[in-house]
């Protein structure tokens, strides 16, 4: 029996996305935190150009003007009523319930209490958070950083809903203090994008937008991404590019519906009819196999062209691209049976790949987490730019890359400066408009501050929304490090895991939501395709003590450093923000004036706009990127960890996944059949997930083992219940994220 009182129900996979149960799922949800009111007014507004920005995903909106009224998808309607819900965690609530009582419920249960209304307090050794004042909880966290023998002994957390407003302030307030320890969620999720990408074609962020996909591309390859559940609004824009004849290659180890058909219920035939199939091509590779797929491709590309064929673009190669012959020899050298052992699939699978691509004219290429939470994760997004580079599938309509992120401004996050390793030249500009030596020493990213948390080198842990305790890998070593900090304080909308995994003393700091009007001042976000825009709350404050992320972090600001840089300004009104923005981060010239366009406007990416590439050779870097895969040794599996359909991120809005036929429960762990026989385990067994790492062994107990269509060997199940598995040692070369989507495993059977 689970949370709800209803007992766990298996189902056979769908085979579509969406539909009407999509419409009726995020009605229910609307109507049941939101009413019909708040509902009407919030979902009619929302992604509107007047309107607030969803908080969900970073899926883009269309240009001004081409906005449906319903501008939104199931997984954003559940965001929104889950943000806007009625209910309230009050200090009546935390009167009632002690910290501990509250750390044995579950992630969804926490949430779905509502809205937190006041600040909160845990003073050393209570058992229970109180009330405390605004002015007496800046006066608490200010004093404790300003006599820190050493402002690296803070770490200062972000969590990808952030505004820009709020991420500028707070990288802020973090440099004038002296730190650079900022992670931030795309340490985990999209970071080795962005050190591929980089390194490649000089920029760490994808190149098209959304009309390279729905308008121009003829080949789309989705790898590693499950759009369905994580960036609906897509499934349009995929329907759209196959209604004008494009054709899908889809490309994941999980069969997952939002990748074979779309029934669009804004649309009669997604109503009553079968709606449009989307995937031509559907590779079941195996987990961790998307390296050699791509190299296998390239090779095969290669070949062909060598054989007379002329299907590499020659001219692009010569005029923008570096490093093409050293890659070629690589390619060369391949074997392809062990290219068929790597990936999971046979040659004449990559060749029918391989008939696609050179029937195409413009390729974009749209990823996630299935290609960046692996150890070769940098290598495999390096070899996908080396397959675009080879037709020259940049910087013309409809082709490039598009990593699709994950939360709705973590890419705005990282161009306001929230990251530990910001380039000279923003820091010399931070200096320039601040007047203050910003600190120039790299600092922590996730991965390593909980490393020095755990070390016990942290004194200060400040979190900027988000839930770090339950985002993080390795969930016992994230605790340890949390509870050995003198101080945890979350800037949070709801109760959640990291309140209570916490500090010596810790305080709860409610925020207002991108639903609700801030009086300082809307705030703008930026899109996975770059676009900048405004985003404008409409409901009045749930509660008069909650307050704007921006003013939050500048009242803190000006607790700690008085009125030295104008933080009291900053927190009255955003558009001063903004205009230090404008004066620091390159591309946001006239900022005030630009976002206050309808749809806002596009930030440069030059490798789309006029063909430069900002590498050190300044050229599109093919690389030579050896084949590897992680191999789960016998009598094990290898698992990923994912969302069900009912998650966005860390936040569980509910205990089904429809899609994937899982209903009323989520400690599941999904099992090739050929899996089972060889293993000794049949469906509805009940076992312990136990990784395997040189560190030692680590446990989740209690799963109900589902017979799935999984490639054999890989396994999967849901974060953050399987986080505690993936050992904080297991990162990604280079971009140091940890590799939830390889996690060596045994199952073991309930004593
Ligand atoms: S696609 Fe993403 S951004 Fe758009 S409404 Fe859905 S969840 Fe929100």
């Amino acid at each position: 029996m689970t949370a709800e009182g209803k007992k766990l129900r298996i189902e056979e996979p769908e085979d579509y996305a969406v539909g009407v149960p999509g419409v009726a799922v995020a009605m229910r949800y609307a109507m049941a935190e939101m009413g019909p009111v708040r509902s009407a007014r919030t979902l009619l507004t929302l992604n509107q150009t007047t309107g607030f920005d969803c908080p969900s995903c970073a899926w883009g909106d269309p240009a001004a003007g081409h906005r449906k009224m319903a501008e939104f998808c199931e997984n954003g309607a559940k965001a929104v009523a889950w943000e806007a819900t009625r209910k309230r965690v009050d200090r009546a609530f935390f009167a009632k319930h002690s910290v501990e009582e509250l750390n044995q419920q579950s992630d969804y249960w926490l949430e779905s209490n509502g809205r937190l209304t006041e600040p909160m307090y845990l003073a050393p050794g209570a058992t229970h958070y109180a009330p405390i004042s605004w002015d007496e909880a800046y006066k608490k966290i200010a004093s404790k950083l300003t006599s820190l023998s050493d402002p690296d002994r803070a770490v200062f957390y972000t969590s990808g809903r952030a505004s820009n407003e709020a991420a500028f302030a707070y990288q802020l307030l973090a440099r004038r203090l002296g730190t650079n320890n900022m992670p931030d969620c795309s340490n985990m999720c999209h970071e080795s994008s962005g050190a591929a990408l980089t390194e490649t074609i000089g920029i760490g962020k994808g190149t098209v937008t959304l009309e390279d996909i729905s308008d121009h591309a003829d080949l789309i390859v989705i790898v590693g991404q499950n759009p369905g559940t994580n960036h609906p609004r897509m499934l349009s824009g995929l329907e759209e590019a196959k209604q004008r004849g494009a054709k899908i290659v889809a490309v994941n180890p999980l069969p997952e519906a939002g990748l074979m058909r779309f029934k669009n219920p804004q649309k009669p035939k997604g109503v009553v009819g079968g709606g449009t199939k989307l995937a031509d091509r559907f590779l079941q590779v195996r987990l961790n196999g998307d390296l050699a797929l791509f190299a296998g491709v390239n090779k095969e590309l290669l070949e062909r062209e060598e054989n007379g064929q002329s299907v590499l673009d020659k001219g692009f190669i010569e005029e923008f691209s570096a490093g093409f012959d050293e890659a070629a020899a690589a390619w060369r050298a391949l074997d392809w049976a062990e290219i068929e052992t790597h990936s999971g699939l046979s040659r004449a699978e990559i060749a029918a790949f391989a008939d696609d691509v050179v029937a195409s004219k413009a390729v974009t290429v749209c990823w996630a987490m299935g290609l960046t939470q692996h150890k070769n994760a940098v290598p495999t997004i390096r070899e996908v730019m080396n397959f675009l580079l080879l037709r020259g599938n940049i910087g013309r309509p409809g082709a490039g890359p598009c990593p699709v992120r994950g939360h709705s401004n973590v890419q705005g996050d990282r161009t306001m400066g929230i990251w530990e390793k910001m380039p000279e030249e923003f820091l010399d500009a931070l200096h320039k408009e601040f007047s203050f030596a910003p600190p120039r020493e790299h600092g922590w990213d996730a991965v390593n501050s909980i490393r020095a948390m755990r070390e016990g080198k942290v004194d200060v842990f400040l979190g900027l929304g988000g839930n770090f305790a339950s985002a993080t890998p390795d969930t016992g070593a994230t605790w340890d490090g949390l509870r050995k900090c003198e101080l945890t304080a979350h800037i949070s909308t709801k109760l959640n895991r990291s309140h209570l995994v916490h500090g010596t003393e810790a305080l709860i700091l409610p925020c207002l939501g991108r639903t609700e009007r801030d009086p300082n001042g809307f705030v703008t976000v930026e899109d996975s395709m770059s676009v900048v825009h405004g985003s404008h709350g409409k409901l009045a404050p749930g509660s008069p003590h909650q307050r704007g992320e921006t003013d939050i972090i500048c009242r803190l600001g000006l607790a700690m450093f008085g009125e030295d840089i104008g933080w009291g300004e900053m927190a009255a009104d955003y558009s001063v923000v903004r205009d230090h923005i404008a004066a620091v981060v390159p591309g946001f010239s006239d900022f005030n004036a630009r976002v206050a366009e309808p749809g806002g406007f596009t930030l440069p990416r030059p490798p789309h706009d006029t063909r430069e590439f900002a590498t050190a050779s300044k050229r599109a870097n093919f690389s030579i990127n050896p084949v590897t895969s992680v191999v789960a040794p016998e009598g094990h599996l290898l698992l990923q960890t994912l969302r069900s359909h009912d998650q966005f991120n860390t936040t569980v809005y509910g205990l089904n996944d429809r899609y994937r036929g899982v209903h009323h429960g989520r400690r599941v762990v999904l099992v090739s059949e050929a899996d089972l026989s060889s293993l000794g385990f049949a469906d509805g067994d009940i076992v312990d997930l136990v990784s395997v790492w040189a560190d030692g062994e680590r446990r989740a107990p209690e799963f109900r083992i589902v017979k799935y269509p999984t490639p054999p060997g890989s396994a999967a199940a849901y974060f953050p219940e399987a986080n505690v598995l993936v050992p904080l040692d297991s990162v990604a070369d280079v971009s140091n994220t940890p590799a939830s989507k390889s996690v060596v495993i045994r199952l073991e059977r309930q004593k």
